[in-house]
């Protein structure tokens, strides 16, 4: 049997002193050696002391820190399923995902003792572990489990359920398997030359495949050293970055994460040198925000990819980042991606169809969701949601996806173009488009815009730009401006609260 998660054990043996995981908040450090011994007390307490058998889901509900990484790897030596679970959920979100996942633990940091607590007593979770002293004092009590005891998996077998972001509806548990993590190290560890060497900065939560995938696994399965930021901090990435700590290289964020950076005050005065790849992926990239990351000299890397691929499907390469600016790039290895119209054919070149993929990196199916299973695939291939097109060279440009398109006066609108238009505008924080009811044209475009602190902007100048920018359908009807934007945990803009404020439906 190949035991594709045992990067960790691998590295321990080969070099047991290299750094693995350093913990930003506390200033822990972790070798790969005892890395490997804490994740392997870990599985004798959770099968000895609670019982956890192959197959059994465990839960965990906690700030990113080495510990749930402990968890992912002490699960894989179980044959258990690793669920991480999203933080910044309410006890109710949380009481539908666990209730369907159904783990014999639940696992928490202190912080979040109280929400956890609440949703296992509803969900009758039989037991729970806290990250705390306790956790310390059980793996101190426990012997590392034997290798012979550890499960025998297949690259078939699930790993993990990794909920999606929420962002068209209620998340679905996609089913990830061993097969497709290693799958995922490699054609992601590949396109940005991740290996020994790589020391990379994590922002993102850990419960995100964004976090998980984008590049902490890639980069423990390589040998390299994952820094872990507790929750995103703005000036302390760019300070860390500045200082190149650790030997900092790699950064992978959503577009939030990389607006939120260059909003910063010390954003021009942040020395971006050390940086070898800055990824990005997860929603739409705006071009403008692309640009003033590469007048700082750092060429940006679009890649795409949803928890269903654990995620990586396309990426650019880093040489065509600035002269592809806006493409999410090429498929990744070993991954065929077609574009098919809405009647079943294949889209032809520059045509936008649905985006559809087919490889080791997709996930067998949805836990618990025969319906989301029965429509999502075809033939091995999974319909993506995603509008795309790719050009005469090969590339490929997500637009948007299905669900936010609209439609005005019988022409396709995307909201992420006009999106990209509106971002060019100086005075503009943040925008939105979502369609609204018509009379006359049956959708329209409504901008939902975020003003910077101090800066004035008017409908009037506005619709100016947009004139000047866009053909006519596409332009906004109407400008409202807000204080933020509504943002899923993933930083992404939840339209579906958009639409909530701003569309009422007809009588
Ligand atoms: P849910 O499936 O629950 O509605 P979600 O689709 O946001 O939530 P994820 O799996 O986290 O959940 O995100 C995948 C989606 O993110 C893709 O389907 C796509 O819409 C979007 N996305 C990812 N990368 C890009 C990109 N480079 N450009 C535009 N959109 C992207
Ligand atoms: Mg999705």
């Amino acid at each position: 049997t190949v035991r594709y998660y045992d990067w960790i054990a691998h590295h321990a043996m080969r070099t047991p002193e290299r750094l693995a995981v350093v913990n930003l908040a506390d200033g822990r450090e972790f070798s790969y050696a005892q890395m490997h011994d804490r994740i392997g007390r870990l599985a004798t307490h959770l099968s000895a002391g609670l019982g956890v058998t192959a197959g059994d889901r465990v839960a965990v509900l906690a700030h990113n820190a080495p510990e749930t990484l402990e968890v992912q790897f002490a699960c894989g030596r179980l044959g258990a399923i690793f669920v991480p679970l999203n933080t910044r959920l309410t006890v109710s979100e949380l009481t539908y995902i666990v209730g369907d996942a159904a783990p014999r633990v639940m696992i928490h940091d202190a912080e979040l003792a109280p929400t956890a607590l609440e949703v296992a007593a509803a969900c009758q979770t039989p037991s729970s572990l806290q990250f705390d002293a306790s956790y310390e004092a059980a793996l101190a009590a426990a012997q590392p489990l034997p290798k012979r005891a550890w499960a025998e998996v297949t690259h078939d077998d699930v790993s993990t359920i990794m909920y999606t972001s929420g962002t068209t509806g209620r998340p679905k548990g996609a089913m990830i398997t061993h097969g497709m993590t290693f799958f995922n190290c490699v054609n992601l560890g590949a396109i940005a030359g991740v290996d020994q060497t790589t020391v990379q900065l994590l922002v993102l939560p850990l419960f995100h495949t964004g976090g998980l995938n984008c590049y902490v696994n890639p980069t423990l399965h390589a040998g390299g050293v994952v820094l872990i930021m507790r929750a995103f901090d703005p000036g302390a990435t760019l300070r860390l970055i500045h200082e190149r700590a650790w030997g900092l290289n790699l950064l992978f964020g959503v577009p939030s994460i990389y607006q939120f950076l260059c909003q910063h005050p010390d954003f021009d005065k942040t020395d971006f040198s050390g940086l070898r790849v800055g990824g990005v992926g997860g929603a739409p990239m705006p071009v403008p925000l692309l640009r003033i990351w590469e007048q700082r000299g750092v060429a940006l890397q679009q890649g795409y990819g949803m928890t269903e691929t654990s995620p990586a499907v396309l990426a650019l390469d880093q040489a065509d980042a600035a002269v592809r600016a806006g493409s999410a790039g090429k498929p990744v290895l070993h991954t065929e991606v077609c574009v098919m119209r809405e009647d079943g054919t294949e889209a032809a070149a520059g045509e936008i169809g649905e985006l559809w993929v087919r490889g080791p990196n997709v996930t067998p199916g949805y836990w618990n969701r025969p319906d989301a299973n029965a429509t999502s695939f075809t033939d091995g291939w999974l319909h993506t949601g995603d509008a795309t097109r790719v050009d005469a060279d090969g590339f490929f440009y997500i637009v948007d996806r299905w669900k936010d398109m609209y439609i005005s006066g019988g022409e396709n609108v995307y909201p992420a173009e006009v999106e990209d238009v509106l971002y060019r505008m100086s005075q503009i924080a943040e925008a939105a488009i979502i369609g609204v009811p018509d009379e006359r044209w049956g959708e329209s475009g409504l901008a939902v815009v975020v003003v910077k602190p101090g800066q004035q902007l008017s409908e009037q100048q506005v619709h100016e730009h947009c004139r000047a920018h866009l053909a006519r359908f596409k332009c906004p009807r109407d400008v409202a401006f807000v204080e933020a934007l509504p943002r899923n945990a993933t930083g992404k803009v939840h339209k579906p609260t958009l639409r909530g404020q701003f569309v009422t439906e007809p009588e």
